[in-house]
């Protein structure tokens, strides 16, 4: 299965893509999470991408790409991967695509989570408070929701002319929308992948 999440800042994608990435057996890879993890062990690229996260801005494309570029060609992604937070642009749903032009690697399906403005505001504070993110300040979660439903959300369009959108209600409990998730995919045909 070869999946990507999206949604806003705060719709749960992150915790969703674990637990799909665990049922499916393959690697959920976060571009946050990536992008995060170099900055706390203060690398070249941890040290480019701070700025942009703590501004609430989008890492620019060339390095993201590069990034997941690199990531998609590790052994474990050879029978799928799941993308959380990627692609966020459109040069970024350029790039994955030439990324993925051999025969039987190309997109099974697109997730959108939809989730209420107010509910995942509330949600972020909660967030701020429990987890201490530097970009989940009122500030900058208002720019980052800007940021994705100027360049992000647009994007679902793609994904749906190609008939690979799966439209899920992310309001509720984890277990909820794991299961609307689990329902929306057991239609979708598995590509068998050498
Ligand atoms: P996330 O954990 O997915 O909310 O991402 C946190 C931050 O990492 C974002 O606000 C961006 O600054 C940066 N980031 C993550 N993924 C991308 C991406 N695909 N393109 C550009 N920046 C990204």
């Amino acid at each position: 299965m070869r999946l990507l999440i999206m949604g806003p800042p705060g719709s749960g994608k992150g915790t969703q893509a674990v637990q799909l990435a665990g049922r499916f057996g393959i690697p959920a890879i976060s571009t946050g999470d990536i992008f995060r993890a170099n900055a706390a062990e203060g690398t070249a690229l941890g040290r480019r991408a701070r700025r942009y996260m703590d501004a609430g801005d989008y890492v620019p494309d060339h390095v993201t790409n590069a990034m997941v570029r690199a990531r998609l060609e590790d052994p474990d992604c050879v029978h799928g991967f799941l993308l959380d937070g990627y692609p966020r642009t459109l040069r970024q749903v350029a790039a994955l695509d030439e990324a993925l032009t051999e025969p039987g690697t190309a997109l099974d399906c697109a997730i959108e989570l939809v989730v209420d403005q107010d509910v995942l505001v509330d949600r972020l504070l909660r967030r701020a408070q429990s987890q201490g993110r530097a970009d989940d300040t009122a500030q900058v979660i208002r720019r980052r929701q800007e940021v994705y439903d100027q360049q992000t959300a647009p994007l679902t369009n793609h994904y749906a002319e190609r008939g690979i959108l799966h439209r899920i209600d992310g309001d509720g409990q984890v277990a909820r929308v794991a299961a609307r998730i689990a329902e929306s995919l057991a239609g979708v045909p598995v590509k068998v992948s050498s």
